[in-house]
């Protein structure tokens, strides 16, 4: 991490949790952690708990995202949610463009690039994903790919929306797998997604622009992860469900 940006530690509960349960979690959280002064704690419930947990959302420190969005405002679109109602149940972030959402729903870096603008316009931050396949990585694309993904998610948007935008890069070969990268590894690419910055802004947007490591990201391999100069943060799955290692990861020791 690099102190001129603040670290931001997100939890994405994909399809876990009732509202009892996001509500009894993020009582405890809070209880344990005490108020957060210098770093983000965001939380991704399911949409059906998004209110509860927003409502108890109370310690300095944490905000509420959505895991996902449509990127209208309203219209015929059943089952969808649009920015404008996330917004209106207190969300802050949105995540978009997750890899189960492009390998299992059919995402595109062209529906992704219309979220973001969408969560953008809506006064949210869309923390949007990229990242590689394992073939992709041994066939020596990563760069490639990621490079591609951030263009085309980023395409059209101001560099003072970019600087408010937060990139996550999630391999996804270590996605749910216990394998991530190495510190080494993440940093790598997370230099490039700066320097790619650089290249579609200013260099304002390269040194603001918060990049955030995802993949099996656990008690063990957080504090070497948040050492790397161009890792801001984390968002993770699995580790965030248990209260014990969501603890260890917010008080990680740079
Ligand atoms: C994720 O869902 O974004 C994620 C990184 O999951 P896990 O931490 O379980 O690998």
């Amino acid at each position: 991490m690099n102190p001129s940006r603040k670290p931001l530690i997100a939890a994405n509960w994909k399809m876990y949790k009732t509202v009892a349960e996001a509500v009894s979690f993020i009582k405890s959280i809070q209880e344990e952690t005490g108020p957060c002064a210098d770093l983000e704690v965001v939380i991704a419930p399911p949409f059906t708990a998004l209110k509860a947990v927003g409502d108890n959302l109370t310690q300095q420190g944490f905000s509420l995202a959505a895991q996902n969005c449509h990127w209208e405002e309203k219209g015929a679109f059943t089952g969808e949610v649009s920015p404008i109602m996330l917004s209106d149940l207190g969300c802050n972030y949105v995540i978009v463009g997750h890899s189960e959402r492009r390998q299992l729903f059919g995402e595109t870096d062209e529906t992704v690039r219309r979220k973001a603008a969408a969560v953008l316009a809506a006064g949210m931050v869309p923390v949007v994903c990229v990242g590689e396949v394992l073939e992709q990585r041994e066939q020596g694309k990563t760069f490639e790919v990621v490079g591609r993904q951030v263009e085309g998610a980023l395409s059209g948007l101001s560099a003072r929306q970019a600087e408010l935008l937060v990139i996550a890069y999630e391999p996804v070969w270590a996605i749910g797998t216990g394998r991530t990268a190495t510190a080494a590894q993440a940093q790598e690419v997370h230099a490039l997604i700066r320097k790619t910055l650089a290249a579609l802004f200013n260099k304002e947007v390269e040194k603001k622009g918060r990049i955030l490591y995802g993949g099996s990201v656990k008690p063990d391999n957080i504090d070497l992860l948040m050492a790397e100069p161009d890792i801001d943060g984390v968002l993770v799955g699995g580790a965030s469900l248990e209260v014990g290692s969501f603890k260890r990861l917010v008080q990680f020791k740079s």
